[in-house]
């Protein structure tokens, strides 16, 4: 039997009662007032909406979708639902089109849940990770296509970079899309974002040398041009391999990624990246634990491209 067969990705009622288990298994949470556990009236009625609740200490009606990605969303919440597991249950992740196929949806509406979902996915950490001695990998990758940036004979210029921090002894990760390869755009991300009770390793590249010796506990450098793929702790191969997962995904499922939404499929990535061992192997476990992470986070407006 399929996961796709649970009831609840085929039923309102039952995504609610779903939804509600995932999200309120510590009580549930008024959205207007904040209580938890609090005094809650189940609102029912032939023209009440599916999962209607009304708040006892501050009157006000909400359901388990308010605050979430599903919120504002017109389909039924048990499609979103299987556009969730599809999307942060597929190893490489799934286009637009597919979605449109499989949850047979019009592609429009599609392509925008889609990037609701990844806009859900970004992580918005800010406090610096790393530290306890610990190692962080930095380096970069280019992907996608600059628009009107012509080929060159040599070089990635017309190509967009994207940085990325990997947390060796957790296996976090965190990306950005950044404009150019340069010092002053790269560094400054390296130093906001990482505990400086840390290791830092990079490759050979110039825009790091001499950054970071003295502000954190020191700075590994591998050599690749001299054919060294790393000296025991001195190595990078954490962060090229999350890369190579990334490149992989986009290449097969998003082949037209326009400049503007790489912040998104980044994201997308490092979502599915920094929860690959807290999911396990279950995969309706996995889509729980998404579903746990995507909501409470208020999104921004997805404009169409
Ligand atoms: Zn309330």
């Amino acid at each position: 039997m399929s996961v796709l067969s649970k009831p609840y990705f085929h039923d309102e009622a039952k995504a609610f009662e779903y939804l509600e288990s995932v999200l309120w298994s510590g009580g549930i949470v008024c959205p207007h007032c904040g209580v938890v556990g609090g005094r809650v009236y189940e609102l029912k009625g032939k023209t009440t909406r599916v999962g209607l609740k009304k708040c006892g200490e501050c009157r006000q009606q909400f359901t388990v979708k308010v605050g979430t990605v599903f919120e504002h969303g017109r389909m039924p919440l048990n499609k979103m639902l299987q556009a969730v597991y599809l999307m942060t249950c597929s190893k490489k992740g799934i286009s637009a089109h597919q979605l449109h196929r499989t949850l047979e949806i019009s592609y429009k509406a599609a392509w925008f849940l889609a990037h609701r979902i990844r806009e859900a996915m970004r992580s918005g950490d800010l406090a610096p990770f790393g530290g306890e001695g610990g190692v962080v990998e930095v380096d970069e990758t280019f992907i996608g296509r600059k628009q009107g940036v012509a080929k060159p004979r040599g070089g990635q210029r017309h190509m967009i970079p994207v940085l990325s921090l990997v947390h060796r002894e957790s296996g976090q990760c965190r990306s950005f899309v950044v404009d150019k390869v340069t010092r002053d755009e790269l560094v400054p991300i390296v130093l906001q974002n990482v505990d400086r009770e840390t290791y830092i390793m990079t490759d050979e590249s110039g825009v790091y040398k001499g950054q970071f010796r003295k502000l954190f506990l020191g700075h590994g450098v591998v050599n690749h041009t001299a054919g060294e793929y790393g000296r025991g702790r001195v190595h990078t191969n954490t962060v090229e391999g999350s890369f190579s997962i990334f490149k992989r995904g986009m290449k097969g499922v998003y082949q037209h990624c326009s400049e503007k939404h790489l912040h998104r499929y980044v994201a997308e990535f490092e979502f599915r990246y920094n929860n690959r061992h807290a999911l396990g192997c279950d995969d309706s476990q996995r889509a729980a634990v998404a579903l746990k992470g995507l909501s409470g986070k208020r999104l921004t407006y997805v404009r169409a491209h």
